[in-house]
């Protein structure tokens, strides 16, 4: 395989060579997170995926114009146009409004990733912000022949373009096997909401005048409109989990292609495994099932052995989920550092070494063959630490910060409590813990890269 990127298309099936559209910008659209919780790690696998994705564009030479969405409204709980509004949900569950519990949720995501290394999107779209936009491209679809109007919305008729459901390998009539199709108004079943109407006697928080009545957007279009915005009517790469892909992105390529005319929307589309429990079970936002980042490092797992953990496994390849496992990767991860701390200062390096390792990673995001290229290379000193630095640009593990190699174990303990503790705005029990870091020896500071420990 040359050293061009290698990405697996869930559209074509395959691994492609990846060329962008436009010369040297790439154009990448995540589907970003529904904010009436805190993410769990599931969800973070997602996101840990997609910025690999983009610290190997960068590495290859292409500046990346990335785009998330912030969903928060019209998520309905069963994905599809039936169930709670997931908004109002949140709202009822914590007696806020659903415009506080939105905000908090956002602030809690940005807080998550930041401690992952996840860089930030270039632009990050708010639904709520992009109402007009989701408005006139209905609109747009009416104009074309594409919709109808039931007592309870504007639909999307399936029918009216002849390739719906591309992005699933099955027959069209089984593309949500297994979902209960209440065809309510519906002509089709797999005919979804572009716009939803507020019923009778409802109250709701979030809605809008449009179509002559008060409503709210349908999940698909928001992605559609804000990917069309920023990015064009075609662009290079849309990511998101494989959840996503029978109705979720079927849908976004049925209404974006039917408003433009303009095939394919989206060059490659990317999906990332779940993460699941053990046996398989599926991580949900409620129970003992919900595991957040601020959970696990509260338990004493630094987040970014979590990242580490995520990039020993292929993100096409399903992953379950251990205490144990990811107790092991963080052990990994300070074996991995104190390998590159002891790398002596003037090492040359072999070349071949950063070949393999771009060879791996450039080959579908393969994390798990470039992190043993790096283990074998340290262990026959044949990699310097510019070389690692260069590495860690895509692998984000934070590799060549010392500070965390010197601290004892139960210091660091007490130092990822105490990031947890801030995430959370908890201050009297960051300084509370400040304080027992005292008593250890070690002081910290507040920097702009988080928590900086020193020898008192
Ligand atoms: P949501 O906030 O529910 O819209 O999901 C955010 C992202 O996480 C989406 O791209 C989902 O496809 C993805 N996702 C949801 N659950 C999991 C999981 N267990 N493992 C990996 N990705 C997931
Ligand atoms: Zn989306």
């Amino acid at each position: 395989m040359s050293n061009m990127i290698h990405l697996y298309n869930s559209l074509s099936k395959q691994k492609i060579a990846f060329t962008p559209l436009h010369a040297d910008e790439v154009g990448l659209y995540s589907c970003g997170p529904t904010v009436y919780h805190y993410a769990h790690i599931g969800n973070l696998r997602s996101y840990i995926f997609q910025d690999v994705l983009k610290r190997t564009l960068r590495a290859n030479g292409y500046k990346v114009r990335h785009v998330m969405n912030i969903t928060d409204v019209g998520h309905l709980t069963d994905d599809g146009d039936d169930g709670e509004d997931k908004m109002e949900k949140g709202s009822a569950r914590e007696g806020k409004t659903a415009w506080d519990v939105a905000q908090f949720y956002t602030d809690a995501f940005y807080a998550d990733i930041a401690q992952l290394n996840i860089i930030e999107p270039t632009i990050w779209s708010k639904a709520t912000d992009h109402i007009p936009e989701q408005i006139a491209m209905v609109e747009k679809l009416t104009e074309k022949g594409h919709t109808y109007q039931t007592e309870d919305g504007i639909y999307f008729d399936t029918t009216s373009i002849d390739d719906y459901g591309k992005l699933v390998d099955v027959d069209k009539q089984e593309l949500q096997a297994g979902v209960r199709v209440d065809m309510g108004g519906k002509k089709n079943p797999h005919d979804f909401a572009l716009w939803k109407f507020t019923r009778a006697g409802e109250t709701r928080q979030m809605e809008w005048d449009a179509f002559m009545r008060k409503g709210f957007p349908g999940w698909h279009i928001e992605c559609s409109a804000m990917a069309q915005k920023y990015l064009g009517d075609q662009f290079d790469i849309h990511c998101g989990g494989i959840d996503h892909k029978p109705v979720h992105h079927t849908n976004e390529i049925a209404q974006t292609e039917a408003s433009t005319g303009k095939k394919p929307s989206v060059q490659v589309w990317m999906h990332n495994e779940f993460l699941v429990l053990q046996g398989e079970e599926k991580m949900s936002k409620s129970g003992d099932n919900f595991m957040t980042l601020s959970k696990i490092t509260e338990d004493g797992i630094p987040p970014l052995a979590y990242r580490y953990y995520l990039l020993q496994a292929h993100y096409r390849k399903q992953l379950a989920y251990s205490t144990e496992a990811l107790q092991g990767a963080a052990q990994g991860l300070k074996t991995l550092k104190r390998l590159v701390a002891a790398i002596p200062d003037r090492s040359p390096g072999d070349l071949t070494v950063t070949e393999a390792f771009m060879q791996a990673v450039n080959d579908d995001l393969n994390t798990p063959e470039a992190l043993a290229v790096l283990f074998t290379a340290l262990k026959r000193g044949s990699v310097s630490k510019e070389q690692v630095m260069q590495f860690d640009k895509i692998l984000g593990l934070d590799l060549l910060k010392q500070s965390i190699v010197n601290i004892p174990d139960d210091v660091q303990v007490l130092v990822d409590k105490r990031a947890a503790a801030r995430t959370k705005k908890d201050f009297a029990l960051s300084d509370a813990l400040r304080d027992e870091i005292a008593t250890h020896g070690f002081s910290v500071k507040d920097g702009s890269n988080g928590q900086e420990i020193t020898p008192a």
